[in-house]
């Protein structure tokens, strides 16, 4: 034997020994590595030079650097300077609407009758509803927003454009007292919500729900159907609720099963409407047994700042209702409301209506600020176990920030960069149940093309037929 012959024989049993008593790697579809990871699992610890690994719809481990060795993917996802945390939850909004965004927001005396209801009323139908649907879902996905509690008519077309683009939604189909786009009869859309359910039910990405309007637009025997319906099938029930100043004043003159002296909180818990199934959007006027009922039968509540702010309603106990330990989670409302679909701009607006209610700037802390944003918005929507957290066995709603850009620097404490310093094209990817929805900035589940030629053609309709409006 030669020496050449030697060297290779034994080189080759080396390698064979190695191959032998190394581990094998276990594969994965998305590794993302050298991370600045939030977990939001109720700790405020970073970890820094963090590890995320991916199987299926599911993160199967989460670490520091260390445990990339185990693992080898398709995919892998260097996110050094970047900040990776839980997909964001936006509470309450009425994406049909996106495509109304911006009209009537001057000169218009009584908004409501002048705009909104002629424009529902003449240019709502299926089409409108599902490419609305799709554009805000679009812009929501593209701002980190993993998941989404909305109210609207013809909810299957809002709940198809929101599963194309690939996010996540709980979708309440709205139960109101007067004929609306898709349902001829007042209540009508009990039964339409009955059929959606059916159809809807355990879908990967949508959680069908119904969505009685509100208790002034709803009779006390209608907003016990609606709960009877959601205990029916177990889904959740969406509701406005405390939004305005009159509400309890009106709702007693509305429904005669509310008596002297109840609060509308009150009202609801008579009718037994109050439990944890229950989803209640705004909450701007409440007291402390309003309060202490909603924290006893465990209602999600979600707070919706830059709207009431934007409608001069701002007032929302948002900080007591977080110190009673309410399931609390924060939301943008509809478009002609808030304008912006993305939850991720709420957080500082959640901070200053309580900073400034409270004449205290030490008021929701970056930290939860993000909490509401995350897992706050779970367990608002009892999502909590699935989503709203980084953690092993959760499911992989997961978004990545860059902090390249000019407004993310210097990123000292990224809690206060995410609550005060990112704007939503600072997202760079974005991924919703296993799946990449978002990659390097770009929507990569929805063709683009195809959609502006639907777009156009819906606002163009609406823009001509807003000319008519006075
Ligand atoms: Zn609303």
């Amino acid at each position: 034997m030669n020496l050449v012959t030697k060297t290779l024989l034994s080189t080759s049993i080396l390698l064979a020994l190695s191959a032998c008593t190394s581990q094998p790697l276990n594969n994965a579809a998305i590794i993302i590595k050298h991370a600045q990871i939030l977990p939001m699992d109720g700790k405020t610890e970073i970890i820094e030079d963090g590890t995320i690994v991916i199987q299926g719809n599911r993160i199967i481990a989460i670490g520091d650097a260390s445990i990339v060795k185990g693992y080898s993917a398709d995919q892998v996802i260097d996110a050094r300077g970047k900040i990776v945390m839980p997909g964001m939850i936006n509470g309450h909004t009425h994406i049909g609407m996106t495509a109304f965004r911006g009209l009537g927001e001057s000169g218009v005396e009584n908004r409501l009758k002048q705009v909104m209801f002629p424009l529902e009323k003449e240019m709502l139908d299926r089409d409108l509803i599902r490419t609305a649907s799709r554009q805000a879902a679009m812009e929501m996905a593209l701002a980190g927003t993993t998941t989404i509690s909305d109210m609207y008519y013809h909810q299957d077309e809002v709940a198809t454009a929101v599963a194309q683009v690939g996010i996540r939604g709980v979708m309440g189909e709205t139960v109101i007292g007067f004929p609306v786009v898709d349902a001829k009869q007042p209540y009508g859309g009990l039964e339409y919500a009955e059929q959606f359910i059916q159809q809807w039910k355990g879908h990967e990405l949508i959680t069908p729900a119904v969505a009685p309007h509100a208790p002034y637009t709803v009779s006390a025997e209608f907003l016990v159907k609606s709960k009877q319906l959601a205990d029916k099938y177990d889904v959740p029930l969406l509701t406005h609720l405390a939004e305005f100043r009159w509400e309890d004043a009106g709702v007693r003159k509305f429904s005669k099963q509310m008596r002297d002296g109840q609060s509308v909180v009150e009202y609801l818990a008579s009718l037994d409407v109050l439990d944890d199934k229950l989803v209640a959007a705004h909450m701007n006027y409440l007291d402390a047994d309003d309060m202490a009922l909603v924290k006893q039968h465990n209602v999600g509540v979600v707070h919706c700042p830059k709207s009431n702010l934007k409608g001069a309603n701002g007032q929302t106990p948002a900080w007591e209702m977080h110190n009673h330990g309410i399931d609390l989670g924060i939301g943008t409302d509809g478009p002609m409301s808030s304008n912006q679909n993305d939850v991720l701009t709420v957080m500082s607006y959640t901070a200053m209506n309580a900073r400034t209610i409270h004449k205290d700037n030490s008021k929701f802390s970056p930290y939860e600020l993000v909490e509401l944003a995350t897992i706050g918005g779970a367990r608002a929507l009892n999502m909590q176990d699935d989503i709203g957290s980084l953690e092993v066995g959760k499911k992989a709603d997961i978004v990545i920030f860059e902090t390249d850009s000019p407004n993310m620097q210097p990123n000292y404490d990224p809690f206060s960069t995410i609550a005060f310093s990112a704007y939503p094209q600072n997202v760079e990817y974005t991924i919703v149940n296993g799946k990449m929805i978002v990659e390097k900035g770009e929507l990569v589940t929805v063709d683009l093309a195809e959609h502006n030629i639907e777009w156009r053609k819906v606002t163009d309709k609406v823009g001509n037929f807003a000319k008519t409006l006075k």
